[in-house]
């Protein structure tokens, strides 16, 4: 089963709410999947605003 993504963090789950942020909209329309290891050390963490490590989308609609 795919995962669903956050509309306000981008954070995949299988939940029914975000673990990052609690947030029940949920979107299965994501593309493009980013992993964050290191959120001190990643680049793309900066640039996309992400500031805890996980699994996250790079678009949802
Ligand atoms: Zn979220």
């Amino acid at each position: 089963m795919k995962e669903l993504a956050c509309l306000k963090c981008r954070m995949l789950t299988n939940e029914k709410a975000c673990p990052n942020d609690g947030s029940t909209e949920l979107s299965k329309e994501w593309s493009g999947l980013i992993i964050i290891i290191n959120v001190e050390k990643s680049q793309v963490a900066k640039t996309l605003g992400i500031s805890k490590a996980g699994r996250y989308a790079l678009k949802v609609a």
